[in-house]
C-alpha cells in the first residue's frame, strides 16, 4: 500500500475544487481496501472513499484524514449466478467498483444487454452508482443491480447486499443515508436483459425515436450522450459548462398544499412529475406527493442559465449545474448555493436539498 501525504484533491474532482488529502491511498484490490481501512483505524483518522469525484464538493482546506481512491478494475461478462455455482448467464455482469461507469454502459449496450442504456454519459465509477442510485432519462440503476459487495469499515469485514437490502429510493440508498460512510463498495453485480428493448420513456428520447422504431441499444446510448452534451451534462474536454458536479440540487418532493403555494407565488402552475417509488428506508408512501423540477423553481426565483457570481456560476445550458468558471473555491460555490436556496425558500417556502457530497467541511 503506497501512502501519499498532502495530495491535492481538486484534480480528482469534476468541479476541479478542493484542498489536499492529509493522507491518500489508491486501492487496486480488496486486500488493499482492507489494509487502508486498518491503517485509518489504527491511526484513528477518518476515512473518505473517493470514486470518480463527479458528485463531490471538497472543502478548500481539504480532508484531514485518509482518502481511499477505489481503483479496483475488472469486468466479467458472465458472472457465476452465485459464489459457488458455475452457471454462466448472459446479461449478468460482475464489475469491479473502480471501473468507469460509462465504459461499462457502452460495453453492455454493445453486447445488446438492456437496462442501463439511458444512464450513458454519467461520469464516475461503477462503485459510485449504487451509492446515490444514479438515474437519468427514465432509468435508475437500482432496477439493474442484483448485488453489491462492500467492505464494512465498522465490523472490518466484507459484506454483500441484495438490491432490496440496498434500500434504494430517489438518489438514495443505505450507503448514503442510514449507513453513510460505513462501506467501501468493491464490486457490483448487474442483471441486464439480453436482447431487451431500450427504455424510451423520456420525452427527448421519444422525439429521437418515434413510436414504431426499434433502435439498437448503442444508438440509444449515443443519443443519450448527444442530449447530455447539448445540456453541458457530458464531460467534454474544454467545455466550461461541464466543470460541475452534475445536478447540484435534488428535485423536491412536495405535498398538494405546497404545490398550491408554489402555483400562487409563481402565478402559474409548476411542472410536476410523479414522486416515484416510496422511500424504501422509511416505508413512507409517496401518495399525494409530486416532484417539482428544482430547475424551474430556481429560474422562477430569478436565476437564469448563465448566472454568474464571481468565479462560480450556473451552467449556460443547465440551470441545475453550478460550475467552476475558473479558479473558483468551494467557498464561491457555497456562496452561490446559499443565494439560490435563500431565494427559492423566500419565494416558495421550499428548501432545496443539495445533491453532491460535501467533503472536509
Ligand atoms: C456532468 C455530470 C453529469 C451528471 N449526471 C448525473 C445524472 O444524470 N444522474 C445522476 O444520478 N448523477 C449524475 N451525476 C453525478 C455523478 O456522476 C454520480 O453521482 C456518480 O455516480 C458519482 O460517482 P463517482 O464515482 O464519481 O463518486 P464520487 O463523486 O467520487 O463520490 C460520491 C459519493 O459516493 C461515495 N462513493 C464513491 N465510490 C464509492 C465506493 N466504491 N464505495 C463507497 N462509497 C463510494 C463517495 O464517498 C461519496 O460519498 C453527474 C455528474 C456530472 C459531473
Amino acid at each position: 500500500m503506497l501512502l501519499e501525504e498532502n495530495k491535492p484533491l481538486a484534480p480528482f474532482t469534476t468541479l476541479g475544487i478542493g484542498g489536499p488529502a492529509r493522507w491518500f491511498v489508491s486501492a487496486a484490490s480488496e486486500e488493499e481496501v482492507a489494509e487502508a481501512a486498518s491503517w485509518a483505524h489504527e491511526h484513528g483518522v477518518p476515512l473518505f472513499v473517493l470514486g470518480g469525484g463527479s458528485n463531490l464538493l471538497v472543502s478548500d482546506t481539504g480532508f484531514p484524514g485518509l482518502v481511499l481512491l477505489v481503483a479496483l478494475r475488472g469486468i466479467s461478462a458472465a458472472a457465476p449466478a452465485d459464489d459457488h455455482g458455475q452457471v454462466a448467464e448472459r446479461g449478468v455482469y460482475r464489475v469491479a467498483a473502480g471501473e468507469e461507469w460509462d465504459a461499462f454502459v457502452e460495453r453492455a449496450a454493445g453486447e445488446n444487454c438492456a437496462g442501463i442504456e439511458c444512464l450513458a454519459g454519467i461520469p464516475g465509477t461503477v462503485g459510485g452508482t449504487p451509492v446515490q442510485n444514479v438515474g437519468a432519462y427514465g432509468q435508475e440503476v437500482a432496477s439493474s443491480i442484483e448485488r453489491v459487495r462492500a467492505f464494512d469499515l465498522q465490523d472490518r469485514r466484507f459484506a454483500e447486499f441484495t438490491a432490496p437490502e440496498c434500500e434504494f429510493a430517489y438518489r438514495r440508498s443505505r450507503f448514503n443515508s442510514t449507513e453513510r460512510g460505513r462501506y467501501v463498495v468493491t464490486r457490483v453485480d448487474y442483471r441486464l436483459t439480453p436482447d431487451g428493448e431500450p427504455t424510451l420513456r423520456y420525452a427527448d428520447l421519444q422525439r429521437a425515436f418515434p413510436a414504431g422504431t426499434r433502435p439498437r441499444l448503442n444508438e440509444v446510448t449515443a443519443t443519450v450522450r448527444r442530449i447530455r452534451q447539448s445540456k453541458g451534462m457530458l464531460m467534454v474536454e474544454g467545455d466550461p459548462d461541464c466543470q460541475s458536479a452534475g445536478s447540484f440540487f435534488k428535485n423536491p418532493v412536495v405535498t398538494e398544499d405546497e404545490l398550491r403555494r408554489i402555483a400562487t407565488a409563481a402565478a402559474k402552475e409548476p411542472p410536476r412529475f410523479p414522486a416515484g417509488r416510496p422511500d424504501a428506508a422509511t416505508g413512507t408512501e409517496n401518495r399525494g406527493l409530486a416532484k417539482v423540477p428544482a430547475a424551474w423553481l430556481i429560474e422562477q426565483a430569478g436565476f437564469p442559465k448563465g448566472f454568474v457570481l464571481g468565479a462560480a456560476g450556473i451552467s449556460s445550458r443547465h440551470t441545475l449545474a453550478l460550475i467552476n468558471r475558473g479558479g473558483a473555491t468551494a467557498g464561491d460555490i457555497l456562496a452561490l448555493r446559499d443565494r439560490i436556496t435563500a431565494a427559492v425558500e423566500a419565494r416558495f417556502g421550499i428548501p432545496l436539498e443539495m445533491e453532491p457530497v460535501m467533503v472536509g467541511f
